[in-house]
């Protein structure tokens, strides 16, 4: 009898040679063997993605299984389903799930899809598109598109990204153009703002609308900035559009006049002109501390700026106490500032909770060092069945860290990031400008 373990992990030994052979592969050949060499690779890698499509599918079905034997209501099964497989694709939970519904219906629904990809016909991107452009439509559906464009790999032999997904809404339409409808309906929910760092310190506000009233908003600012521009404005046209944008989401009569709390992250060096520390923007990132200096003193702008200090040596955030359950702001606060992003590996997602590292039900504490951010997805991912996340046990200054334990045994360790380093000074509140506006409020001294 062979041993089972034995022969699993020979398959994870035997993918990880594959991989090392590959990146071996000699350097000194002709060109045509170097054409048959990226075409191989190709194939290496479609037949990769459709193997972790099963992979992925099975898993999936297996843990459904298990909670299920275990008397586990319905609604857990699929808990934290979705972070497993980021964290084994070293993705996000979001593009975990995402990976999951791909997998799900390649394997369930779509064979014809799922054969073509392994035999390197199609490749992840473009098979991706047509599980995409069929969305909506039922199961049999479904399975006829999966039949009329990949059952005969001569349908889509040489076809474009752009060809194929021409392709397989074509078919959408002749076989339900009802589901059509369903989904632009449903895309309506999903509309929303979303802020993301642009360079030069700049950042992009995206908004996702109905095409409509996207199309109405671009032509009202349009229409407006082109008659303040025939008055004699200096300013280019776009300039003016972003100006009327800013000026009537926030129902002020100027742009640059913006009543805000900017949280900033900065260090004494920085501040007293004798370091070159970036300073950090919560929900930005670095900014040079120059321009931190230049906001302070703006007469336009009643400026708050809190600090929060770090220790000198690395980076880390003092500890702050609490007797109560739910974290107090204060340690929100400094949850936010010293975690920046969800603190699941490879996640990125802003923060929504803040978390007990150790659950309160486990003996955790609400404790500044027992206190994680996270994103909605993972927190909700960590309370499924079979995981567990355990804190490090942190010394004064180390990086805060702590372990997570998923169903399958994986380990993931989440470090925070490090912080500009100020230097150990203690004040409550200083004036750094002669206007009123610059109070620097610190909140926590090192
Ligand atoms: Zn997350």
């Amino acid at each position: 009898m062979f041993d089972t373990g034995e022969i699993e992990k020979q398959i994870t030994a035997r993918l990880s040679e594959m991989a090392k052979e590959i990146v071996a592969i000699r350097r000194d050949l002709t060109d045509t063997t170097r054409a048959d060499v990226i075409t191989a690779l190709e194939v290496v890698k479609s037949a990769s993605a459709a193997t972790q499509a099963v992979a992925t599918a099975d898993l999936h079905t297996s843990r459904r299984a298990e909670r299920a034997a275990k008397g586990l209501p319905k609604r857990q099964w699929d808990t934290g389903v979705a972070s497993e497989i980021g964290l084994a694709r070293h993705d996000s939970a979001n593009k975990g799930g995402r990976h999951l519904g791909f997998a799900r219906v390649l394997v369930d629904e779509m064979p014809h899809t799922l054969a073509r990809l392994a035999c390197g016909d199609l490749s992840e991107w473009r098979a991706t598109m047509i599980v995409r452009d069929t969305f909506g439509l039922s199961r049999d559906d479904r399975a006829l598109v999966d039949s009329e464009l990949c059952s005969d790999p001569a349908t889509l032999m040489g076809k474009s990204d752009s060809q194929v997904s021409a392709t397989a809404r074509a078919a959408v339409v002749r076989i339900d153009a009802e589901a059509l409808v369903r989904r632009a309906s449903k895309a309506v929910g999903d509309r929303r703002v979303t802020s993301r760092p642009a360079p030069d310190t700049m950042a992009y506000l995206s908004a996702l609308l109905p095409v409509k009233q996207a199309v109405c908003v671009h032509a009202t600012l349009m229409r407006d900035a082109a008659a303040i521009v025939g008055a004699g404005d200096e300013r280019t046209k776009s300039q003016i559009m972003a100006d009327l944008l800013v000026e009537r989401v926030t129902g002020l009569s100027t742009a640059t006049a913006v009543p805000v709390t900017v949280n900033v992250v900065l260090s004494d060096e920085a501040l007293l002109g004798t370091g070159s520390e970036p300073a950090e923007v919560e929900g930005y990132g670095p900014v040079p501390t120059d321009l931190v200096i230049r906001w302070l003193h703006d007469d336009d702008a009643k400026n708050e700026l809190r600090r929060l200090y770090a220790n000198p040596e690395t980076g880390a955030l003092t500890a702050m106490e609490s007797k109560s359950r739910g974290f107090p702001t204060g340690i929100l606060r400094m949850t936010r500032f010293r975690d920046k992003i969800c603190r699941t590996p490879w996640c990125g997602a802003p923060i929504r909770h803040g978390d007990h590292v150790r659950s309160v039900a486990n003996g955790g504490d609400t404790t500044f060092d027992n206190s994680a951010g996270l994103c909605e997805a993972c927190n909700y991912a960590k309370e499924a069945d079979g995981w567990t996340t355990t804190p490090d046990k942190n010394q004064s200054g180390e990086l805060h860290s702590y372990r997570i334990t998923t169903p399958t045994g994986h380990q993931h360790r989440s470090t925070a990031p490090p912080l500009p380093m100020p230097m150990p000074v203690r004040h409550h509140r200083i004036d750094i400008s002669s206007t009123e506006h610059a109070v620097i409020d610190i909140l926590w001294a090192a």
